[in-house]
């Protein structure tokens, strides 16, 4: 097993930083769904420190003006995706992170509910590393073995006129059937 009982990731590529912004999943939810989204602090910003006080609730608003409408925020994701392919895990895949926002599409309301957060460290204006990517897909085939995962989607498709990441250099190709939003990993 690479996750432990509360769906922690064991692998030497994952770091843990443990978020307070979680909570439970409904009872008998079945995580079925990966959603992807991409993130920068500032925008198009290319470090991580910020990010990671933002999902620890320690970001300091006063480091940058377009911080401050992230004051009193409380927001996290399973998984962040660093520019070098290193993977850092705020929440347990078992618990529901905060990363989709009100949401529907494909049919269905609340993603937060039964999906992964992914987020890529990046902006929706410049293309994402090689390496991210490849990092996301094996991210995706690690959660399949304890996870019924059958589909994904862009945080902008569940999300739409309020989202718009990962954004247009973001590619399913490899991730995602073209025609479906089913996984093809
Ligand atoms: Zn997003």
């Amino acid at each position: 097993m690479w996750f432990d009982d509360d769906g922690w990731l064991k692998h030497d590529w994952v770091q843990r930083q443990p978020s307070p912004n979680y909570d439970t999943r409904p009872l008998g939810t079945r995580i079925d769904t990966v959603v992807v989204h991409c993130i920068s602090l500032p925008e198009r910003g290319r470090s991580r420190q910020f990010i990671e006080d933002l999902f620890l609730n320690r970001l300091d608003t006063s480091a940058h003006p377009s911080f401050a409408e992230l004051q009193g925020l409380h927001v996290s994701s399973h998984f962040l995706i660093d520019r070098d392919g290193s993977v850092v895990q705020f929440v347990g895949c078992e618990n529901r992170a905060w990363h989709a926002g009100v949401s529907s599409g494909f049919g269905r309301t609340n993603f937060n509910h039964f999906s992964v957060g992914i987020e890529l460290l990046g902006d929706v204006y410049s293309p994402f590393e090689v390496t991210q990517i490849q990092r996301l897909k094996q991210l995706i085939v690690e959660l399949k073995k304890s996870y019924p995962l059958r589909y994904a989607a862009a945080h902008s498709e569940i999300a739409p006129g309020r989202k718009t990441d990962p954004g247009p250099f973001f590619d399913w190709k490899g991730i995602r059937k073209s025609t479906t939003y089913e996984l093809d990993l």
